[in-house]
Order: structure tokens, then sequence, then C-alpha cells
């Protein structure tokens, strides 16, 4: 008899215990990229659980749609991602396949980041030869801390459309992360003073916001053609560049192969930096901010 009990309360603590985890998930969250799965963090708190497709050490172009990614987006109530086809190779895909109308395009769920903010450097020809041209302008805004603030406001008005009952909730984080984030922004602009005004190479145009903000002349780009790996001709042409004309530094993605940087970086003695494009899995945003400006101040040669 005692036997018999014991097997019947174990059988019903391994079903609470199994059912438990769905009761307080609050809203899924798919974040196509690490650094808006920050941000729904710090907006959404206890009320999002975020799942992130990519890391910092892949290439947000080009990602696989693995079946793994498709069952995440079936169960998602939010999608957070860059859009203005950045993710044109995979998410369309993802969508399709999930059968959730939730986050189809057009759908309350479906929120992305370009949409909210102006882009620049729009193609003014349609040259699909130029190489993987970004045809509504450059997608990279993660790099630009004003218009992650502008992102930050209407990610906070989703996640009230989405989850209504915690507005007051979702109102006070967005107040704490605003602030936080605009002191944030002073600090490195002051920061960064004594970089203004110099000259860089980069591998893929991928830091035009985050240069421009801060007063960095970005003067050729490592790929003759975006997308396409440098060639042997643009880098000897590059060379003869700066061997005339030095530039502070070479900058590429830390998920990029550095054989290119380097060997210019060995012809010309201009240091190279390799940057985290993402935040990594877990950081903040202002943490993954804090350590951008301090590898562009702290060159080493
Ligand atoms: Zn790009």
């Amino acid at each position: 008899m005692f036997n018999q009990w014991k097997i019947i309360v174990t059988a019903v603590m391994a079903i609470t215990v199994w059912v438990a985890p769905a009761a307080h998930a609050g809203l899924r969250v798919f974040a196509c990229e690490p650094e808006w799965a920050s941000l729904t963090r710090s907006l959404g708190g206890d009320h999002v659980n975020v799942y992130t497709a990519t890391t910092n050490r892949q290439d947000p172009h080009h990602i696989q749609a693995r079946p793994s990614l498709i069952a995440k987006v079936r169960r998602a109530d939010l999608l957070t991602c860059t859009g203005a086809e950045l993710e044109i190779g995979w998410l369309p895909l993802l969508l399709r396949k999930s059968g959730n109308r939730k986050i189809q395009t057009g759908q309350p769920g479906h929120f992305m980041a370009t949409d909210y903010v102006t882009l620049l450097e729009k193609p003014a020809i349609l040259d699909r030869s130029a190489g993987d041209i970004h045809e509504a302008g450059n997608p990279h805004i993660q790099l630009d801390p004003r218009r992650i603030m502008q992102v930050a406001t209407h990610l906070s008005r989703t996640l009230i459309r989405l989850d209504p009952s915690n507005r007051e909730d979702y109102e006070k984080k967005l107040t704490s992360f605003t602030q936080k984030w605009q002191k944030k922004i002073d600090q490195w602009y002051q920061q960064t003073q004594p970089v203004r005004g110099k000259s860089v190479v980069v591998h893929h145009d991928g830091w035009f916001y985050l240069l421009r903000w801060l007063g960095l002349n970005q003067i050729a780009t490592l790929e003759l053609k975006p997308g396409i790996p440098p060639t042997s001709s643009h880098l000897s042409q590059l060379l003869s560049t700066l061997q005339k004309n030095p530039v502070y530094l070479i900058i590429y993605a830390s998920y990029q192969d550095n054989k290119s940087a380097n060997w210019l970086s060995q012809k010309t003695n201009v240091p190279t930096v390799a940057l985290d494009f993402s935040p990594a899995e877990n950081e903040t945003l202002v943490h993954w901010f804090d350590r951008l400006i301090d590898q562009l101040l702290n060159v080493k040669d």
C-alpha cells in the first residue's frame, strides 16, 4: 500500500514539474540577432522569454534556415529582427515553413527594427552585379545608439500591444532604459573626441552608422563588392593608397576572416581591430558598446 502511494505521489510530482514552466513563460520572442534579444530583455524583463537565432560569431547575412530554427519560429509570439533585407537569405523561409500566423509580415508579432528608423546609403542604381547589395539601404543600424533608442520606443509599444496587462511595467522599463542609454550616449561621444576625424578602412560596409556618429572617415572597404571576399588586385590597390595616405585603423568583424586585414596591416603597419558586430550571449547593449568604444580608443600596434 505504502509503495503504491509513493508511486502515485512521484507521478504527480513529475507531471507538476513538467507542466510548471509553461505556466509563466511570458511572451515567446524569437530574436534574429543578439542585439534585438538584448534590447527585448531590457524592455520586457520577466514578461519575455527570448530565444536568439544567431551569435556574434556568425555572419547574419548568411544563416541556414535549420529545422531547429523553424521549430522556434513556430512557437513564437513575437519576432524581433533587423529587417531591410539583412535576413533575406533565411528569414522568409523560416516564416513560410513555420505556419505561424502571429509573426507573419503585417501582424503585430512581426517587428523589424529598420522599419522605425531612417536608413542611409540607399543605392542610387540597383545593380545585382555590384555584389550582395542592400537594396533598402544599410541595415546595420544596431551600431548607432541613437537609432537603437528609436527602436526601443517602438519595441516597447509592440510589447504592450501583445501583452497589455503588463503595460505599466513595460513603460517603467522603457523609461529606465532610455535614461541610462542617453547618459551612455553622451559619455561615449565625449570619450571618443581624440579619434574624431581619423580615417579607417573596414572589411565590410557594416560599421557605417558607428563611424558616421563618431566622425571617423571610412575611406575604403576590403571587399570590392559587398559580401564577396576581397580580391588580390583590389588589396594591392588599397596598399598603394594606404602607403601614400596612412589610416588610423583597419576594422573587421570578429566573425570575419582576418587574412586580408592582417596582410594589409603587415605591409602598412596600420593596426587592425576585430570588433564584435553584435553583443555576446546575454550581454547588455551598454556593455557591448563599452567594449567597442574601448577597442576603438585603445588600439594595439
Ligand atoms: Zn551588410
